[in-house]
């Protein structure tokens, strides 16, 4: 939260205000956000799972439609999918850093692939070049999921600005939080209008209530005041904890290295990780978790691979890729609440050995 005295008066003051739904503020969030990421084609949700709900149907995707995702990740990225009434096609995963590969996405494509859903595990960005030139061939949409990847950015450009669609969330435990939302941006701005009835019941809010036609199914999706409200005064305060993550991170990128035993995630030059999790890779992971644990420093493996999930059960395939960074990954905080002091503890720790 940013701090009280920023906060307190400002939601006291919506509130109290008689309009508490959809109004002001939140246009007034999303034109802000869209400065931060860089889009200024942005729709706010009230959760981010909501928000890539809501870009498969933006993109077409619907009843019995392919979408190639990753099974490494939070359960709502492929339960989105579900919720459009598609099929998660599972691409497998760089065992150096849990996101799909370019290749890995391409031999997912079929004729009934509608849309590629790309994850930044942990804030590292995904190799949206090649996944890009991958989706072109085939005429089909790229929806990032960036829910860990607010302030990341690949090829100079922020995470927002790549693809058709890119999904935030602004759920309790991630980079920038409005208590639950979610953030949609969007390359098209024709889009815009339909998606804003898409979120609400499929009604046009601009046009008379008695007058419209709903011709679509529609949602209860939207983001309200108080929640924009409480963005609104998070941005004035997000910038340093976005840098306090990405500090931290690097700080352990050149702190950790060489440390034996331990194995540090890699990815492709274009990417500047956001660290929402710090991840290391090592073989004898139990080891190390416990190592860690007797040293009173928080790890975790944060994700159960989705494709194990009954749920998902009729798409289960070979994914090597997975196997192996599944067995090794173990993720350890470099947040904001990180200082200088505990990191230099959590590294001298992992330097002593397990
Ligand atoms: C948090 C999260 C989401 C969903 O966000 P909500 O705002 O909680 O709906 C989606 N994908 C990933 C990878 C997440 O970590």
């Amino acid at each position: 939260m940013p701090p009280r005295n920023a906060l307190l008066p400002r939601l006291e003051a919506v509130l109290y205000s008689g309009q508490i739904s959809e109004g002001e503020p939140v246009a007034e969030f999303e034109t802000r956000f869209g400065t931060l990421v860089g889009n200024p084609n942005i729709l706010s949700f009230y959760s981010g799972t909501a928000a890539l709900h809501a870009a498969l149907i933006l993109a077409g995707v619907g009843a019995g439609d392919e979408v190639v995702t990753t099974a490494m990740t939070a359960e709502p990225t492929n339960m989105a999918i579900m919720h459009a009434g598609a099929i998660p096609v599972w691409a497998d995963v760089d065992p150096g850093n849990g996101n799909v590969t370019a290749e890995s996405v391409a031999a997912c494509l079929g004729p009934r692939t509608r849309a590629i859903v790309v994850v930044h595990y942990g804030g590292i960005p995904a190799p949206l070049g090649g996944i890009a030139a991958a989706a072109a061939r085939h005429g089909i949409p790229v929806i990032e999921d960036a829910a860990h990847a607010l302030g990341a950015r690949y090829g100079g450009a922020p995470i927002g600005t790549h693809s058709e669609f890119v999904m935030f969330s602004l759920q309790a435990i991630k980079h920038m939080t409005t208590v639950d939302g979610g953030m949609l941006a969007c390359r098209d701005p024709a889009l815009l209008r339909r998606g804003r009835r898409v979120r609400w019941f499929g009604i046009d809010r601009t046009q008379p209530r008695t007058e419209l036609d709903v011709s679509e199914v529609g949602f209860k999706y939207h983001m309200n005041n108080v929640n924009a409200t409480i963005g609104l005064v998070q941005l004035d305060h997000i910038r340093p904890v976005l840098d306090r993550y990405i500090a931290n991170g690097r700080w352990f990128d050149a702190a950790l290295r060489g440390v034996a035993g331990l194995e540090l995630c890699s990815w492709d030059r274009a990417a500047e990780p956001s660290y929402w999790f710090y991840t290391v890779l090592c073989d004898d992971r139990a080891g190390l978790s416990k190592h860690l644990s007797a040293h009173g420093i928080g790890n975790s493996q944060a994700h159960k691979r989705n494709d194990v999930h009954s749920v998902f059960a009729a798409r289960r395939r070979e994914l090597p890729g997975l196997d192996r960074f599944y067995a090794r990954m173990l993720h350890i905080p470099c947040g904001f609440w990180v200082d200088d002091e505990t990191r230099e503890y959590i590294a001298e720790v992992l330097r002593r050995g397990w």
